[in-house]
């Protein structure tokens, strides 16, 4: 098979991996995202360490793709080559291979049979999941704080939710529209350049939550589309809790699970908050139980870094009652068909599925299709500004007029 690879760049200017395919019908890239707070239960990303780049070259990762490439099973359907990589790599974590190693091939052994059966990647994925294609709701980083923007709101995103709207590109629109208002009071209230965060967002000169939605709130009335955009927000808390103390670190004051809960309801209370991620550290599955038990029927209660995409953790989280959403993220786990393993066990359990980019992304839009073909309810793919948040954008918005897809519905 004439597959190889080369170290390209991530939207962060850190090293990640481009699976590059020749096949009869054309030449196919994949490009691996990557995280910035990953959860410790991830798949591991394999890097050179060392002094070029600080560390993170994908040197190996690259060479591991060419060695596999001779390797590869004649039939390359995905079920075979995904197969042929977990085992092949026979770790829990993909820590011999490198999941950027095995989710470069898987992807784009998925774009080059996509067009072998000269079908679109959405419909592809639609096939293999056996789910009706529909277009997701855009989760949308519009402001952002702790390691995703350098400022120290301890909640790392901001997210607007349109759920009053029936087509992608009127959501994309309100976006927009509510980014321009947003970027326009944040003029009014610093001197400073206003910056972009890692996804698309804006950093507001904020340090604490309540403000920070306070303008968003501010920004979504001036725009025009108050009740039809809500929010929603990813605390990543494990990104502020101390293992040592098992205290959470949020906003400067000391709070246990129990004191971080209350400010969540008091949130809750005052914005239209209708879904929170990570609301308690990776590893606190009865927090996030109790919690889901609390809020229900009102919050979606996602679970990233509890879950890692993993169906050994996702069987726990249901078993406990955890969560009521998966946050997919493919590189979490490595390849395509555990991808869709999670995705169809978190359906199972009746929960919502949302598909999710990384801080460090490219310009390979897979996701859009990923998520589409998935029927995912909705995806995170960033606020309306960067082109490697925009190539998603772009992509569902093609999908929309040129394929005729249905937007999801957000229930709840
Ligand atoms: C997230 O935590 O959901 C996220 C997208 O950030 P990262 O890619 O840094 O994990
Ligand atoms: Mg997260």
């Amino acid at each position: 098979m004439n597959l190889t690879a080369f170290q390209a760049l991530d939207s962060r200017g850190v090293p990640t991996i481009c699976a590059v395919l020749k096949i009869k019908n054309g030449t196919f890239t994949a490009t691996v995202p990557s995280g910035t707070t990953t959860g410790k239960n991830e798949a591991v990303e394999l890097r050179d360490g060392g002094k070029s780049f600080n560390g993170k070259g994908v040197s190996k990762a690259v060479q591991n793709v060419q060695d596999i490439a001779k390797k590869l099973p004649k039939d390359y359907s995905q079920d075979a080559v995904d197969n042929f990589l977990i085992s092949l790599d026979a770790t829990e974590n993909k820590s011999k291979l490198g999941a950027n190693t095995t989710l470069a091939i898987s992807l784009v052994i998925a774009k080059a049979n996509a067009a072998e059966n000269n079908e679109p990647l959405f419909s592809y994925f639609s096939k293999l999941s056996r789910q009706t294609a529909k277009i997701p709701l855009p989760m949308a980083c519009i402001a952002s704080g702790d390691k995703h923007s350098g400022k120290c709101v301890s909640i790392q995103e901001f997210m607007l939710l349109p759920v009053k709207f029936s087509t992608f590109s009127a959501c994309t629109q309100a976006i927009a529209e509510i980014y321009y208002e947003l970027g326009k009071l944040t003029a009014k209230k610093t001197k400073e350049a206003l910056f972009t965060d890692m996804e698309g967002g804006i950093v507001l000169p904020f340090t604490k939550a309540q403000p920070t939605l306070e303008l968003i709130t501010n920004a979504i009335d001036r725009a025009g589309y108050s009740g039809k955009v809500k929010l929603a927000l990813d605390c990543a808390a494990s990104e502020f809790y101390n293992e040592k103390t098992k205290i959470y670190n949020y906003e400067g004051r000391k709070l246990s699970s129990d004191k971080l809960s209350g400010v969540y309801f008091d949130l809750m209370r005052d914005f239209s908050i209708v879904s929170i991620e990570d609301p308690f550290h990776e590893e606190d599955f009865a927090a996030f139980a109790e919690f889901t038990k609390k809020t229900k029927p009102n919050i979606t209660v996602v679970g990233d870094d509890l879950l890692t995409t993993n169906s050994t953790r996702i069987t726990r989280a249901v078993l406990q009652g955890s969560c009521n959403a998966l946050l997919l993220k493919p590189n979490q786990i490595g390849t395509v068909t555990e991808t869709l393993e999670a995705a169809e066990m978190a359906r199972n359990a009746g929960w919502k599925v949302i598909a999710s980019h990384r801080s460090g992304d490219s310009e390979d839009p897979f996701l859009a299709d990923l998520a589409t073909g998935l029927a995912c309810d909705a995806a995170k793919i960033g606020g309306p500004s960067r082109g490697e948040r925009t190539a998603k954008y772009n992509r569902l918005l093609y999908l929309e007029k040129f394929h005729k897809l249905k937007l999801a519905k957000w229930n709840g």
